[in-house]
Protein backbone atom coordinates (compact mmCIF):
# COMPACT_ATOMS: atom_id res chain seq x y z
CA UNK A 1 0.00 0.00 0.00
CA UNK A 2 0.91 2.97 -1.02
CA UNK A 3 0.62 6.65 -0.13
CA UNK A 4 0.38 9.97 -3.28
CA UNK A 5 0.19 13.56 -2.36
CA UNK A 6 -2.73 15.21 -4.18
CA UNK A 7 -0.62 17.48 -5.64
CA UNK A 8 1.47 14.83 -7.64
CA UNK A 9 4.77 16.32 -6.56
CA UNK A 10 6.05 14.27 -3.66
CA UNK A 11 7.69 11.25 -3.28
CA UNK A 12 5.37 8.11 -2.59
CA UNK A 13 5.64 6.61 0.78
CA UNK A 14 4.22 3.78 3.09
CA UNK A 15 1.63 3.81 5.85
CA UNK A 16 4.62 4.26 8.19
CA UNK A 17 6.36 6.90 6.31
CA UNK A 18 2.85 9.01 5.90
CA UNK A 19 2.48 8.17 9.95
CA UNK A 20 5.54 10.63 10.61
CA UNK A 21 5.33 13.35 7.77
CA UNK A 22 2.08 14.80 8.26
CA UNK A 23 2.38 16.49 5.46
CA UNK A 24 3.54 15.69 2.17
CA UNK A 25 6.84 17.87 0.98
CA UNK A 26 4.71 19.83 -1.78
CA UNK A 27 2.12 20.84 0.26
CA UNK A 28 -0.44 18.45 -0.51
CA UNK A 29 -1.86 15.67 1.50
CA UNK A 30 -1.50 12.23 1.46
CA UNK A 31 -3.92 9.68 0.26
CA UNK A 32 -3.90 5.76 -0.89
CA UNK A 33 -2.69 5.17 -4.99
CA UNK A 34 -5.78 2.67 -4.65
CA UNK A 35 -8.57 2.23 -2.47
CA UNK A 36 -9.31 -0.65 -0.70
CA UNK A 37 -12.75 -2.27 -1.37
CA UNK A 38 -14.82 -4.97 0.15
CA UNK A 39 -17.57 -7.43 -1.25
CA UNK A 40 -21.04 -7.66 0.72
CA UNK A 41 -19.45 -11.16 1.96
CA UNK A 42 -16.43 -9.45 3.58
CA UNK A 43 -18.76 -6.83 4.94
CA UNK A 44 -20.90 -9.39 6.87
CA UNK A 45 -17.94 -11.38 7.92
CA UNK A 46 -17.23 -8.48 10.31
CA UNK A 47 -20.17 -8.58 11.88
CA UNK A 48 -19.80 -9.18 15.25
CA UNK A 49 -15.76 -8.05 16.04
CA UNK A 50 -14.91 -6.17 19.28
CA UNK A 51 -14.30 -3.07 18.19
CA UNK A 52 -10.96 -3.00 18.67
CA UNK A 53 -10.39 -6.33 16.44
CA UNK A 54 -12.38 -4.65 14.05
CA UNK A 55 -10.58 -1.49 13.98
CA UNK A 56 -7.13 -3.58 13.52
CA UNK A 57 -9.01 -5.23 10.61
CA UNK A 58 -9.67 -2.38 8.39
CA UNK A 59 -6.17 -0.54 9.81
CA UNK A 60 -4.48 -3.29 8.45
CA UNK A 61 -6.23 -2.53 4.80
CA UNK A 62 -4.13 0.67 4.85
CA UNK A 63 -0.68 -0.47 6.16
CA UNK A 64 0.14 -2.99 3.69
CA UNK A 65 1.79 -4.81 6.13
CA UNK A 66 3.94 -2.89 7.73
CA UNK A 67 2.41 -3.45 10.77
CA UNK A 68 0.60 -6.45 9.83
CA UNK A 69 -3.03 -7.15 11.45
CA UNK A 70 -1.64 -9.41 14.50
CA UNK A 71 0.65 -6.14 15.35
CA UNK A 72 -1.85 -4.20 15.28
CA UNK A 73 -4.59 -5.78 17.39
CA UNK A 74 -2.99 -5.55 20.80
CA UNK A 75 -2.02 -2.18 19.86
CA UNK A 76 -5.79 -1.25 19.21
CA UNK A 77 -6.95 -3.02 22.61
CA UNK A 78 -4.67 -1.31 24.12
CA UNK A 79 -5.52 2.40 22.55
CA UNK A 80 -9.59 1.38 23.40
CA UNK A 81 -8.78 0.02 26.98
CA UNK A 82 -9.39 2.67 29.43
CA UNK A 83 -12.56 3.93 27.44
CA UNK A 84 -15.56 4.54 29.63
CA UNK A 85 -17.99 2.33 27.53
CA UNK A 86 -17.48 -1.50 26.63
CA UNK A 87 -19.00 -0.95 23.20
CA UNK A 88 -16.42 1.81 23.13
CA UNK A 89 -18.75 3.79 20.18
CA UNK A 90 -22.30 2.54 21.33
CA UNK A 91 -24.96 3.49 19.22
CA UNK A 92 -28.02 5.17 20.96
CA UNK A 93 -31.66 5.40 19.33
CA UNK A 94 -32.67 8.76 19.55
CA UNK A 95 -35.92 8.83 17.31
CA UNK A 96 -37.53 6.03 15.10
CA UNK A 97 -34.96 6.19 12.76
CA UNK A 98 -32.11 8.40 14.64
CA UNK A 99 -28.96 7.41 16.01
CA UNK A 100 -26.49 8.93 18.11
CA UNK A 101 -22.61 6.97 17.22
CA UNK A 102 -21.47 8.00 20.66
CA UNK A 103 -17.37 8.88 19.96
CA UNK A 104 -16.93 10.78 23.02
CA UNK A 105 -16.17 7.89 25.72
CA UNK A 106 -12.41 8.18 25.76
CA UNK A 107 -10.12 10.42 28.15
CA UNK A 108 -10.73 13.67 27.02
CA UNK A 109 -14.64 13.53 26.14
CA UNK A 110 -14.68 14.59 22.11
CA UNK A 111 -14.10 11.99 19.55
CA UNK A 112 -11.03 13.22 18.55
CA UNK A 113 -9.47 10.04 21.16
CA UNK A 114 -10.82 7.47 19.10
CA UNK A 115 -8.43 7.98 16.64
CA UNK A 116 -5.34 9.41 18.53
CA UNK A 117 -5.77 6.66 21.52
CA UNK A 118 -4.08 4.81 19.02
CA UNK A 119 -1.22 7.27 17.61
CA UNK A 120 0.01 6.65 20.66
CA UNK A 121 1.31 2.59 20.51
CA UNK A 122 1.52 3.09 16.63
CA UNK A 123 3.88 6.01 16.90
CA UNK A 124 6.13 3.95 19.35
CA UNK A 125 5.88 0.92 17.49
CA UNK A 126 7.05 2.23 14.11
CA UNK A 127 9.76 4.97 16.30
CA UNK A 128 11.35 2.17 18.87
CA UNK A 129 11.35 -0.06 15.30
CA UNK A 130 13.42 2.58 13.40
CA UNK A 131 15.54 4.00 16.78
CA UNK A 132 14.17 7.07 16.31
CA UNK A 133 12.70 10.01 18.78
CA UNK A 134 10.37 12.76 17.47
CA UNK A 135 9.41 15.85 19.20
CA UNK A 136 5.40 16.53 18.67
CA UNK A 137 4.26 19.86 18.45
CA UNK A 138 0.83 21.32 17.93
CA UNK A 139 -1.01 24.18 18.24
CA UNK A 140 -5.14 23.99 20.01
CA UNK A 141 -8.00 26.08 20.84
CA UNK A 142 -9.55 22.89 23.14
CA UNK A 143 -10.05 19.03 21.82
CA UNK A 144 -6.93 18.26 20.06
CA UNK A 145 -4.37 19.47 22.06
CA UNK A 146 -5.83 17.77 25.38
CA UNK A 147 -6.37 14.31 22.88
CA UNK A 148 -2.84 14.18 21.50
CA UNK A 149 -1.80 15.01 25.67
CA UNK A 150 -3.51 12.03 26.48
CA UNK A 151 -2.54 9.65 23.69
CA UNK A 152 1.06 10.93 23.96
CA UNK A 153 1.83 11.20 27.63
CA UNK A 154 4.58 8.85 29.25
CA UNK A 155 5.61 7.41 25.85
CA UNK A 156 9.32 6.54 25.43
CA UNK A 157 9.85 7.92 21.88
CA UNK A 158 8.05 11.14 21.73
CA UNK A 159 8.15 14.51 23.34
CA UNK A 160 5.30 17.10 23.10
CA UNK A 161 4.74 20.86 23.03
CA UNK A 162 1.40 22.02 22.91
CA UNK A 163 0.82 25.61 22.46
CA UNK A 164 -2.85 27.16 24.02
CA UNK A 165 -3.72 30.74 23.76
CA UNK A 166 -3.85 31.95 27.35
CA UNK A 167 -6.91 32.72 28.95
CA UNK A 168 -9.08 31.48 25.47
CA UNK A 169 -9.73 27.82 26.10
CA UNK A 170 -12.66 26.52 28.17
CA UNK A 171 -11.62 25.57 31.94
CA UNK A 172 -12.50 21.64 30.79
CA UNK A 173 -10.02 21.85 27.88
CA UNK A 174 -6.97 23.67 29.75
CA UNK A 175 -7.78 21.11 32.91
CA UNK A 176 -7.31 18.18 30.50
CA UNK A 177 -4.34 19.34 29.17
CA UNK A 178 -2.34 21.20 32.24
CA UNK A 179 -3.27 18.35 34.89
CA UNK A 180 -1.13 16.00 32.72
CA UNK A 181 2.48 16.20 34.43
CA UNK A 182 3.87 13.04 32.64
CA UNK A 183 7.39 14.21 32.11
CA UNK A 184 7.41 13.78 28.53
CA UNK A 185 4.45 15.95 28.15
CA UNK A 186 5.14 20.44 27.75
CA UNK A 187 2.18 23.01 27.78
CA UNK A 188 2.64 26.57 26.76
CA UNK A 189 0.38 29.54 27.23
CA UNK A 190 0.89 31.77 25.26
CA UNK A 191 0.38 35.60 25.75
CA UNK A 192 -1.84 35.38 22.57
CA UNK A 193 -4.49 33.94 19.95
CA UNK A 194 -5.22 31.18 18.56
CA UNK A 195 -3.85 32.34 15.44
CA UNK A 196 -0.53 33.17 17.33
CA UNK A 197 -0.16 29.81 18.51
CA UNK A 198 -0.64 28.11 14.95
CA UNK A 199 1.65 30.86 13.62
CA UNK A 200 4.21 29.90 15.99
CA UNK A 201 4.11 26.45 15.38
CA UNK A 202 4.07 26.78 11.52
CA UNK A 203 6.99 29.39 11.71
CA UNK A 204 9.20 25.99 14.12
CA UNK A 205 8.00 23.52 11.19
CA UNK A 206 9.25 26.53 8.68
CA UNK A 207 12.85 26.89 10.30
CA UNK A 208 14.46 24.02 8.77
CA UNK A 209 17.44 23.50 11.14
CA UNK A 210 15.30 23.59 13.69
CA UNK A 211 12.64 21.01 12.49
CA UNK A 212 15.91 18.47 11.41
CA UNK A 213 17.58 19.09 14.94
CA UNK A 214 14.45 18.72 16.77
CA UNK A 215 12.78 15.69 14.31
CA UNK A 216 9.49 17.63 14.36
CA UNK A 217 5.83 15.91 13.49
CA UNK A 218 3.01 16.41 14.30
CA UNK A 219 -0.39 14.91 14.72
CA UNK A 220 -2.73 17.85 13.01
CA UNK A 221 -5.76 16.44 11.02
CA UNK A 222 -4.25 16.23 8.16
CA UNK A 223 -1.96 13.17 9.29
CA UNK A 224 -3.82 10.07 6.92
CA UNK A 225 -3.43 7.49 10.13
CA UNK A 226 -6.15 9.51 12.17
CA UNK A 227 -8.32 9.53 9.36
CA UNK A 228 -7.81 5.64 9.00
CA UNK A 229 -8.44 5.38 12.75
CA UNK A 230 -12.05 7.11 11.97
CA UNK A 231 -13.23 4.77 9.86
CA UNK A 232 -13.88 1.47 11.49
CA UNK A 233 -16.92 3.16 13.39
CA UNK A 234 -18.59 4.20 10.49
CA UNK A 235 -18.08 0.20 9.84
CA UNK A 236 -19.41 -0.97 12.96
CA UNK A 237 -22.39 1.65 13.16
CA UNK A 238 -23.82 -0.01 9.45
CA UNK A 239 -23.08 -3.13 10.54
CA UNK A 240 -24.93 -2.60 13.64
CA UNK A 241 -27.65 -1.59 11.50
CA UNK A 242 -28.06 -4.21 8.85
CA UNK A 243 -25.39 -3.03 6.06
CA UNK A 244 -24.42 -4.40 3.94
CA UNK A 245 -27.96 -5.10 3.30
CA UNK A 246 -29.25 -2.28 4.03
CA UNK A 247 -28.38 1.42 3.50
CA UNK A 248 -27.45 4.17 6.29
CA UNK A 249 -27.06 7.49 6.23
CA UNK A 250 -24.47 9.25 8.98
CA UNK A 251 -24.73 12.80 9.99
CA UNK A 252 -21.59 14.38 11.03
CA UNK A 253 -21.00 18.00 13.01
CA UNK A 254 -17.56 19.27 10.61
CA UNK A 255 -15.11 21.71 10.79
CA UNK A 256 -11.66 20.42 9.21
CA UNK A 257 -13.53 17.89 7.53
CA UNK A 258 -11.45 14.89 8.51
CA UNK A 259 -14.14 13.06 10.28
CA UNK A 260 -16.55 13.08 7.69
CA UNK A 261 -13.80 11.93 5.06
CA UNK A 262 -13.49 9.06 6.38
CA UNK A 263 -16.96 8.37 6.42
CA UNK A 264 -16.83 9.23 2.90
CA UNK A 265 -13.78 6.71 2.86
CA UNK A 266 -16.25 4.20 4.19
CA UNK A 267 -18.23 4.52 1.59
CA UNK A 268 -15.61 4.52 -1.07
CA UNK A 269 -15.07 0.91 0.42
CA UNK A 270 -17.97 -0.60 -0.67
CA UNK A 271 -20.04 0.28 2.37
CA UNK A 272 -23.85 0.95 1.22
CA UNK A 273 -23.71 4.63 2.55
CA UNK A 274 -26.93 6.57 1.02
CA UNK A 275 -26.30 10.19 1.81
CA UNK A 276 -23.37 11.96 3.92
CA UNK A 277 -25.02 15.37 6.16
CA UNK A 278 -22.76 17.95 6.71
CA UNK A 279 -23.75 19.95 9.76
CA UNK A 280 -21.94 23.52 10.20
CA UNK A 281 -22.54 26.54 12.78
CA UNK A 282 -22.80 29.63 11.53
CA UNK A 283 -19.46 29.34 9.94
CA UNK A 284 -20.95 27.69 6.95
CA UNK A 285 -18.45 28.08 3.85
CA UNK A 286 -19.32 23.81 3.35
CA UNK A 287 -23.10 24.52 3.49
CA UNK A 288 -22.84 26.98 0.52
CA UNK A 289 -20.40 25.00 -1.46
CA UNK A 290 -22.69 22.11 -1.30
CA UNK A 291 -25.88 24.35 -1.78
CA UNK A 292 -24.35 26.75 -4.78
CA UNK A 293 -20.81 25.71 -5.41
CA UNK A 294 -19.61 28.55 -3.28
CA UNK A 295 -16.32 28.01 -1.46
CA UNK A 296 -15.76 31.45 -0.43
CA UNK A 297 -13.80 31.73 2.46
CA UNK A 298 -14.74 34.65 5.46
CA UNK A 299 -13.58 35.51 8.76
CA UNK A 300 -14.30 33.21 11.56
CA UNK A 301 -16.84 33.90 13.87
CA UNK A 302 -16.89 32.33 17.81
CA UNK A 303 -19.74 29.65 18.44
CA UNK A 304 -21.22 27.70 20.61
CA UNK A 305 -19.84 25.14 18.99
CA UNK A 306 -16.42 25.98 18.64
CA UNK A 307 -14.41 22.96 17.56
CA UNK A 308 -16.33 23.78 14.30
CA UNK A 309 -14.98 27.30 14.02
CA UNK A 310 -12.95 26.96 10.76
CA UNK A 311 -12.52 28.74 8.03
CA UNK A 312 -10.93 26.38 5.48
CA UNK A 313 -11.60 22.71 5.72
CA UNK A 314 -8.24 21.20 5.47
CA UNK A 315 -9.16 17.72 4.54
CA UNK A 316 -11.63 18.69 1.72
CA UNK A 317 -8.55 18.83 -0.23
CA UNK A 318 -8.46 14.65 -0.50
CA UNK A 319 -12.36 14.67 -1.41
CA UNK A 320 -11.68 17.62 -4.30
CA UNK A 321 -8.62 15.45 -5.28
CA UNK A 322 -11.36 12.90 -6.00
CA UNK A 323 -13.83 15.28 -7.41
CA UNK A 324 -11.42 16.08 -9.89
CA UNK A 325 -10.90 12.31 -10.82
CA UNK A 326 -7.65 12.07 -8.93
CA UNK A 327 -6.12 15.32 -11.09
CA UNK A 328 -3.18 16.00 -8.73
CA UNK A 329 -2.02 19.48 -10.90
CA UNK A 330 -5.54 20.53 -11.09
CA UNK A 331 -5.72 20.21 -7.51
CA UNK A 332 -2.90 22.04 -6.78
CA UNK A 333 -3.85 24.38 -8.95
CA UNK A 334 -7.50 24.80 -7.79
CA UNK A 335 -6.06 24.75 -3.91
CA UNK A 336 -3.68 27.73 -4.89
CA UNK A 337 -6.28 29.66 -6.82
CA UNK A 338 -8.42 28.95 -3.86
CA UNK A 339 -5.37 30.77 -1.21
CA UNK A 340 -4.54 33.48 -3.42
CA UNK A 341 -8.23 34.55 -4.28
CA UNK A 342 -9.82 33.40 -1.45
CA UNK A 343 -12.56 31.43 -3.16
CA UNK A 344 -12.59 28.24 -4.81
CA UNK A 345 -13.05 27.33 -8.45
CA UNK A 346 -14.63 23.56 -8.52
CA UNK A 347 -16.15 22.75 -12.06
CA UNK A 348 -19.57 22.38 -12.03
CA UNK A 349 -19.20 18.80 -13.02
CA UNK A 350 -17.12 17.79 -9.92
CA UNK A 351 -19.70 20.02 -7.91
CA UNK A 352 -22.44 17.87 -8.88
CA UNK A 353 -20.82 14.16 -7.94
CA UNK A 354 -20.11 15.77 -4.34
CA UNK A 355 -23.75 17.33 -4.02
CA UNK A 356 -25.44 14.04 -5.02
CA UNK A 357 -23.79 12.25 -1.88
CA UNK A 358 -23.18 15.01 0.34
CA UNK A 359 -25.81 17.57 1.86
CA UNK A 360 -24.95 20.45 3.78
CA UNK A 361 -26.74 22.14 6.94
CA UNK A 362 -26.33 25.38 8.92
CA UNK A 363 -26.99 26.03 12.44
CA UNK A 364 -26.65 29.05 14.23
CA UNK A 365 -26.17 29.59 18.10
CA UNK A 366 -29.92 29.99 18.85
CA UNK A 367 -30.98 26.79 16.90
CA UNK A 368 -28.30 25.10 18.86
CA UNK A 369 -29.73 26.01 22.10
CA UNK A 370 -32.99 25.06 20.93
CA UNK A 371 -32.04 21.62 19.98
CA UNK A 372 -29.89 20.74 23.28
CA UNK A 373 -33.38 21.74 24.69
CA UNK A 374 -35.46 19.71 22.51
CA UNK A 375 -33.50 16.61 22.60
CA UNK A 376 -32.82 16.99 26.42
CA UNK A 377 -36.97 17.15 26.43
CA UNK A 378 -36.75 13.64 24.71
CA UNK A 379 -34.18 12.87 27.63
CA UNK A 380 -30.91 12.86 25.73
CA UNK A 381 -28.16 15.61 26.42
CA UNK A 382 -26.42 16.58 23.82
CA UNK A 383 -23.19 18.67 22.89
CA UNK A 384 -23.59 21.37 21.23
CA UNK A 385 -21.55 20.10 18.37
CA UNK A 386 -23.54 16.99 18.55
CA UNK A 387 -26.86 18.65 18.31
CA UNK A 388 -25.44 20.40 15.29
CA UNK A 389 -25.44 17.18 13.59
CA UNK A 390 -28.94 15.59 15.31
CA UNK A 391 -31.04 19.00 13.54
CA UNK A 392 -29.52 18.34 10.24
CA UNK A 393 -30.53 14.96 10.43
CA UNK A 394 -34.04 16.11 11.37
CA UNK A 395 -34.19 18.47 8.65
CA UNK A 396 -32.53 17.09 5.60
CA UNK A 397 -33.39 13.04 6.38
CA UNK A 398 -33.15 10.70 3.10
CA UNK A 399 -35.91 10.16 0.73
CA UNK A 400 -36.55 6.48 1.59
CA UNK A 401 -37.74 6.17 5.64
CA UNK A 402 -35.95 2.95 5.12
CA UNK A 403 -32.69 4.40 5.63
CA UNK A 404 -31.46 5.29 9.01
CA UNK A 405 -29.51 7.89 10.06
CA UNK A 406 -26.67 7.88 12.75
CA UNK A 407 -25.37 11.28 14.14
CA UNK A 408 -22.10 11.56 14.65
CA UNK A 409 -21.87 12.32 19.05
CA UNK A 410 -18.11 13.75 18.78
CA UNK A 411 -18.19 15.36 22.48
CA UNK A 412 -19.73 14.66 25.81
CA UNK A 413 -22.03 17.28 27.10
CA UNK A 414 -19.76 18.01 30.49
CA UNK A 415 -17.49 19.14 28.02
CA UNK A 416 -19.55 21.75 27.02
CA UNK A 417 -21.27 22.75 30.08
CA UNK A 418 -22.16 26.78 29.67
CA UNK A 419 -23.69 25.64 26.50
CA UNK A 420 -25.62 22.74 28.08
CA UNK A 421 -26.96 25.07 31.21
CA UNK A 422 -27.47 27.67 29.16
CA UNK A 423 -30.34 25.42 26.67
CA UNK A 424 -31.60 22.92 29.78
CA UNK A 425 -30.79 24.75 33.11
CA UNK A 426 -28.85 21.46 34.27
CA UNK A 427 -25.31 20.59 34.87
CA UNK A 428 -23.97 17.96 32.79
CA UNK A 429 -21.69 15.91 35.46
CA UNK A 430 -18.42 14.90 34.41
CA UNK A 431 -18.30 11.01 34.38
CA UNK A 432 -16.87 9.64 37.73
CA UNK A 433 -13.03 8.82 36.14
CA UNK A 434 -12.88 13.07 35.57
CA UNK A 435 -14.98 14.24 38.32
CA UNK A 436 -11.99 15.57 40.24
CA UNK A 437 -10.58 17.29 36.98
CA UNK A 438 -11.13 20.20 38.75
CA UNK A 439 -9.18 19.39 42.19
CA UNK A 440 -5.96 18.07 40.56
CA UNK A 441 -2.72 20.63 40.70
CA UNK A 442 -2.00 22.03 36.94
CA UNK A 443 1.49 22.30 35.02
CA UNK A 444 2.16 25.05 32.39
CA UNK A 445 4.47 27.71 30.98
CA UNK A 446 3.68 31.00 30.22
CA UNK A 447 5.39 33.01 26.76
CA UNK A 448 4.97 35.54 24.70
CA UNK A 449 4.33 35.32 21.27
CA UNK A 450 7.91 35.19 20.37
CA UNK A 451 9.67 32.88 18.62
CA UNK A 452 13.23 32.34 18.95
CA UNK A 453 11.41 31.97 23.14
CA UNK A 454 9.36 28.94 22.64
CA UNK A 455 11.93 27.36 20.08
CA UNK A 456 14.30 27.68 23.00
CA UNK A 457 11.44 26.21 24.91
CA UNK A 458 10.75 23.25 22.94
CA UNK A 459 15.00 22.80 22.43
CA UNK A 460 15.36 22.55 26.53
CA UNK A 461 12.18 20.09 26.87
CA UNK A 462 13.15 17.28 24.26
CA UNK A 463 16.80 17.75 25.40
CA UNK A 464 16.00 17.06 28.92
CA UNK A 465 14.06 14.17 28.48
CA UNK A 466 16.45 12.66 25.14
CA UNK A 467 19.38 12.54 27.98
C1 LIG B 1 -12.80 18.37 16.07
C2 LIG B 1 -14.24 18.34 16.40
C3 LIG B 1 -15.24 18.41 15.38
C4 LIG B 1 -14.90 18.60 13.93
O1 LIG B 1 -14.28 17.48 13.38
P1 LIG B 1 -13.52 17.57 11.96
O2 LIG B 1 -12.88 16.27 11.76
O3 LIG B 1 -12.55 18.72 12.11
O4 LIG B 1 -14.57 17.89 10.95
C5 LIG B 1 -16.56 18.30 15.77
N1 LIG B 1 -16.91 18.18 17.07
C6 LIG B 1 -16.00 18.10 18.05
C7 LIG B 1 -16.47 17.99 19.46
C8 LIG B 1 -14.63 18.18 17.77
O5 LIG B 1 -13.73 18.12 18.76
Amino acid sequence: MRYISTRGEAPPRDFEGVLLAGLAEDGGLFVPETWPVLTSAEWRGLRGLPYPDLAARILALFTGGQPDEATLRPMLRQAYAGFGHPAVAPLVQLDTRVFALELFHGPTLAFKDMAMQALGPLFDHVLARRGQRVTIVGATSGDTGSAAIEALRDRATVDVVILHPEGRTSPVQRRQMTTVLAPNIANLAIDGSFDDCQDLVKAMFADAPFRAEMQLSAVNSINWARIALQIPYYVAAALALGAPDREVAFSVPTGNFGNVLAAWAARRMGLPIAQLLIGSNRNDILTRFLSANDMTMRAVEPSLSPSMDIQVSSNFERLLFELLGRDAPATAQTMRRFRAEGRMPVPDEAWHSAARIFRGFTLGDEGILAEIARLHGQGYLADPHTAVGTAAALASPPADPSIPIVVAATAHPAKFPEAVRQATGIEAPLPPRLADLYERPERFSRLPADLDAVEAFVRRHALRNAA
